[in-house]
């Protein structure tokens, strides 16, 4: 299993609901998981992995020896935002190179389905919140790049257009 990069267009496609919580699925959250660890990542949602549905991993701790950090969150939905908002510094693994600070809320109480299709809700807030927030964006094919502010946008843009070149040559390749 390998991470997707930009701009592959598995990162802007639509991703279909989980409706069959099996072993698949179990499966598939325990190998993100493990890419996630092997990047030095501390979240990671499905279709950065080519998957397009609507599952998203993260651990803060971004340890495997620190397995009580680990979330695994299907078909997650945002019950409440803060009004407050904090920019802080994000990076991501379809980005390498790029960080830029991006503005988000300080917390959020969210619903989602676990590994066995039961409910449940959570109260985020801090780092924990912030890394939910870009891995849900990514469930709506919103990326990091696209809340970054005008100067970052164009201070990112000569790395951006090495990514493209990469993946031309890439498609080319293959
Ligand atoms: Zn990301």
């Amino acid at each position: 299993m390998d991470i997707v990069l930009f701009p592959d267009p598995r990162l802007r496609a639509k991703n279909a609901p989980v409706e069959v919580f099996d072993q698949e699925l179990a499966d598939l959250s325990r190998a993100m998981f493990e890419v996630m660890y092997r990047t030095s990542g501390v979240g990671l949602a499905a279709p950065q992995v080519g998957v397009n549905r609507r599952l998203l991993v993260y651990n803060p701790e971004g340890e495997p020896t620190q397995p009580e950090g680990e979330a695994v969150l299907c078909n997650p939905k945002i019950l409440w935002k803060a009004k407050e908002q904090e920019s802080e510094e994000e990076g991501c693994l379809s980005f390498p190179e790029v960080n830029a600070k991006v503005l988000r809320p300080l917390a959020v109480s969210i619903e989602a389905q676990d590994l066995g299709g039961k409910t449940f809700t959570l109260n985020l807030d801090g780092w924990e919140s912030r890394i939910f927030l870009h891995e849900f964006d990514h469930l709506d094919g919103i990326l990091f790049i696209d809340r970054f502010s005008p100067s970052d946008k164009s201070r990112v843009r000569p790395i951006l257009r090495d990514l493209e070149a990469d993946f031309k040559q890439t498609l080319a390749d293959s």
